[in-house]
């Protein structure tokens, strides 16, 4: 029995763009946001988390929409003098996030979860969507390039993903369990979206964590996704990069490829039109729109496309 809410999987900038059109077309509450915490990490002591603080700065309203992360009208005053203590000032931590990472590690000193945590970042902030970590468990993605093992933040903004990928991990993914609730939000969601999010260390991660996979497969009808991949290339960031090394066809084949057990609709760009049969030879049914979601306009329509769509 489907009930009246819709579970989103994203990632962080490209998924958090989405998010902002269905937090438009949608009531917010009804949006179910689980978001990978492969992405986090440890700085100057501070609990960090990326793809999460991106998502509930958007929906809250205070993110830098140009850069698409971080707080909109920021400072980085405390990052210039950590400088003078750390090495890991390429972090790009503004005074405003920093307030975010030391109430979160607070928090956890104080024997809170990163769900929990998460709540409350988002009721202090005035986010009605419910936003879940994909688990409460430590998971940390780390890059393997020739000239040594980074963590994925290093890896994409220090070296910008310009090494050569040799190998991707995510620590601590086996010890990883779904946040209480995600399972069956999926089960009983009236439609799942998987947001056109990194498909390896965003997603991927996220259909790594014990049971996503499975239960996503069991209700495949009602699986959407929106192709991260363009002509054959990212809009943005490693995912294609990540994809070639990994032997997959870099193109919105590859990712439906990647995707097939458990996506029942995909939709991809305009300029893949032509590529839409070898989609549904998968057993997927395909559609195509202009999913490049360069302004508010083109979020909200690409977002009301995806609503519209039937199961
Ligand atoms: P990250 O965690 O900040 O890297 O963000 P995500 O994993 O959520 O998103 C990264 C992916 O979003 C990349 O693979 C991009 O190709 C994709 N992306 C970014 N902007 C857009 C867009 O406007 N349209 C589409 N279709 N994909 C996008």
């Amino acid at each position: 029995m489907s009930e009246n809410y819709i579970v989103i999987l994203a990632g962080g900038i490209g998924g958090a763009k989405l998010i902002k059109g269905l937090a438009k077309v949608v009531k917010p509450e009804v949006l179910k946001i689980i978001v990978n915490t492969g992405d986090d990490i440890e700085l100057f002591g501070l609990k960090i988390c990326p793809d999460l603080d991106i998502i509930t700065y958007t929906l809250a309203s205070l993110v830098d929409e140009e850069k698409g992360w971080g707080f909109a009208h920021e400072t980085f005053n405390c990052l210039s003098s950590l400088k003078n203590y750390y090495d890991t000032g390429w972090f790009n931590a503004g005074d405003k996030d920093l307030a975010t990472h030391i109430y979160r590690t607070d928090l956890f000193n104080q024997g809170y979860n990163k769900a929990e945590i998460t709540n409350l970042i988002c009721k202090n902030l005035g986010v009605k969507s419910h936003v879940l970590p994909m688990c409460n468990e430590s998971v940390e993605t780390y890059i393997t390039t020739p000239s040594g093992t980074m963590h994925f933040e290093e890896f994409f903004i220090k070296y910008r993903c310009k090494p050569e990928i040799l190998k991707v991990e995510f620590k601590g993914i086996e010890e990883a369990v779904p946040v209480k609730g995600i399972l069956k939000y999926i089960q009983n969601a009236e439609k799942v979206i998987i947001c056109p999010s990194n498909p390896i260390v965003s997603i991927g991660t996220i259909l790594q964590v014990k049971g996503i996979k499975k239960t996503l497969s069991q209700v495949k009808d009602k699986v959407f996704a929106i192709s991260p991949i363009i002509e054959g290339a990212s809009v943005k960031g490693p995912a294609d990069k990540m994809m070639k090394n990994i032997g997959l066809e870099v193109s919105c084949v590859g990712i439906a490829r990647l995707y097939k057990d458990f996506l029942g609709h995909f939709i991809i760009d305009n300029r893949d039109c032509d590529l839409k049969p070898k989609i549904e030879e998968l057993g997927i049914k395909a559609y195509f729109y202009d999913t490049i979601m360069s302004n508010l306009r083109k979020k909200i329509e690409l977002a009301q496309f995806v609503i519209n769509l039937k199961i």
